[in-house]
Order: C-alpha cells, then sequence, then structure tokens
C-alpha cells in the first residue's frame, strides 16, 4: 500500500481492523453459498473477508482503477471475486443482476460518504434480488434512517427505506479506524429487503417529500401548496384519514403515509405511476 495515494474525491478512508471487519460479514448474515455485491472494495479488505465467508460469487465494483494491482495482488487466492471497474451509479441495474445469472445476492460495502444516499437509492430503486444490505455509513445518517416518528431525527428518507425494508443500526465504528482517518464517525446500516414491494411504493415516496419540503410547516401547508389545492379540500383528506391538519409530517408512521396517499389518490389529487 505504500505507493498508494489516497483519494479524497473518492471518500477513501479504509478498514484495517479485521474483528471489525468479520463483524461486518456476520452482520450482514453472508453463508457460504452466498453471492455478493460490494461497492469500493478499495484494496480489498472487506473483500478479503467476505471470500472467506463464502464460496459463492463476489462483485466488486471499484471506480478507482489505480487500486487494480493492489486488488490483484490482494485477492489472487479468491477466484469466486469479479472485480468491475466503474461508477456503481452508472453501471445499469440489469448488469449486475446478470453478473449474479439472476440470482439472489447480498449487499456488503463500506460506503464512500460522499455518494451513499444516491447508492442506497440505486439499489433498492433497481428491482434488482437483493436479500439485504449492510452498509457502513456516516452515523448521522444511519441515525435519521432509522429515526422513529416525534423525534428530531425523523424524516423522509426513514420513512421512504423503512417502505423497502426492515432498518437497524448494527454497530457504531470509532472514526479512529479507518486510515486516512475521517472527521466524522461511522455507524452500519442493516436493510432487511421486503420479498413484496410495498404496491404504489413510487407514489407513497412522492408524498411523503411533499409532507416533509417544509419541516416546520403544517401537513396542511406542505400539501397546499405541493398539490396546489383548496386548503379546504386538502384538510378534508387529511382528516378521512383521521389526521389533524395542523399537525406536522415528523408526527405519522409510515403506515399513515400509506393511507394519505390511497385518499389522495381516490380523491384524484396525485395520479398513479
Ligand atoms: N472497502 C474498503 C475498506 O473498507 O477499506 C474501502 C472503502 S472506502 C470508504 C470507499 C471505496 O469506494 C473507495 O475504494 C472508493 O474508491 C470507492 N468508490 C468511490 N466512489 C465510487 C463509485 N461511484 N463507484 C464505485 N466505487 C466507488
Amino acid at each position: 500500500m505504500e505507493k498508494f495515494n489516497f483519494k479524497k474525491k473518492f471518500g477513501q478512508n479504509f478498514l484495517t481492523d479485521t474483528n471489525l471487519l468479520r463483524a461486518i460479514v456476520g452482520d450482514a448474515g453472508v453463508g457460504n453459498q452466498d453471492n455478493v455485491l460490494e461497492i469500493g472494495p478499495g484494496a480489498g479488505a472487506l473483500t478479503t473477508q467476505l471470500a472467506e465467508a463464502t464460496k459463492g460469487k463476489i462483485v466488486s465494483v471499484e471506480i478507482d482503477r489505480e487500486l487494480k494491482p493492489i486488488l490483484e495482488v490482494n485477492l489472487k487466492k479468491y477466484p469466486n471475486v469479479e472485480l468491475v471497474f466503474g461508477d456503481i451509479l452508472k453501471i445499469a441495474p440489469e448488469e449486475i443482476g446478470a453478473r449474479f445469472s439472476g440470482e439472489p445476492f447480498r449487499v456488503v460495502a463500506n460506503l464512500p460518504y460522499y455518494i451513499s444516499t444516491p447508492i442506497i437509492f440505486y439499489l433498492i430503486e433497481s428491482g434488482l434480488k437483493i436479500k439485504n444490505i449492510t452498509v457502513m455509513l456516516q452515523r448521522e445518517l444511519v441515525d435519521r434512517i432509522v429515526a422513529t416518528p416525534n423525534t428530531k431525527d425523523y424524516g423522509g428518507i426513514s420513512v421512504i427505506l423503512g417502505l423497502y425494508g426492515k432498518v437497524t443500526k448494527t454497530r457504531d465504528v470509532p472514526r479512529t479506524l479507518f486510515t486516512p482517518q475521517p472527521n466524522v464517525d461511522s455507524s452500519i446500516l442493516s436493510i432487511e429487503i421486503y420479498p413484496d414491494r410495498q404496491e404504489g411504493i413510487v407514489e407513497i415516496s412522492k408524498v411523503v417529500k411533499m409532507c416533509f419540503s417544509m419541516r416546520r410547516k403544517t401537513l396542511s401547508n406542505n400539501l397546499l401548496h405541493g398539490l396546489n389545492k383548496p386548503r379546504a379540500e386538502v384538510d378534508a383528506v387529511l382528516q378521512s384519514c383521521g389526521i389533524t391538519p395542523s399537525t406536522r409530517a415528523e408526527s405519522l408512521p409510515k403506515e399513515k403515509f400509506i393511507e394519505l396517499t390511497n385518499a389522495l389518490k381516490n380523491a384524484k389529487f396525485i395520479k398513479n405511476e
């Protein structure tokens, strides 16, 4: 690794602590026949532990071609690891699916922080057969994703990711375990993807975003602004779901957003996608 210059622009903060790397593989529930997609293998420290845990196929997508010789050396013992060089967000999901021959797989990664949210949405919206996602993220982001109603961290991302799967924080990871050391702490997020996709998830997500668009505003205000409808009509739809129009989005559990979306569809305020 002496010759390698870490690139801040790619979010390169590498891990070396073998106990932690094994714990992440354990959190992901990787069994000895599982297929795994890893995003950003870096120098291959997590990839190595994944390859020790499974004989299934591991596809590791890395943006930085300068890591190719290092990865090839570090992973030469593991014929089941396939290295792909490119930007994960520019690779069509079908290509990833084809690399696993359409079989289900788990996602395990220490994600680059600068694009961790887009990568999570790329994965959950891809329609790929993903069993679960276990990723290292900035701690504040994990805390927001797993937050429950009526807390300061609860927001659109908590509701939307909660529609796709069961979200949990499995562990906190201090900044001191990374090289180079970042100026934030991290945590591991687990998303156990629900086998049946929530019906109308696209519309529900839009309603959630509208409801949280201005956090300090009431549901009534955010919706009449987003839908461009008279207040009385918006309030009537909210009340038909047992929601007080003057409450804020942060007090609604995800079930209420589903109910509200259905009521807005019935009132023809929003269309089916
Ligand atoms: N897995 C390694 C570890 O735990 O030590 C490295 C993790 S480091 C936080 C993130 C890795 O993602 C880096 O290797 C970086 O080059 C890579 N990366 C950054 N942006 C990427 C992208 N858009 N697509 C694929 N890999 C990316």
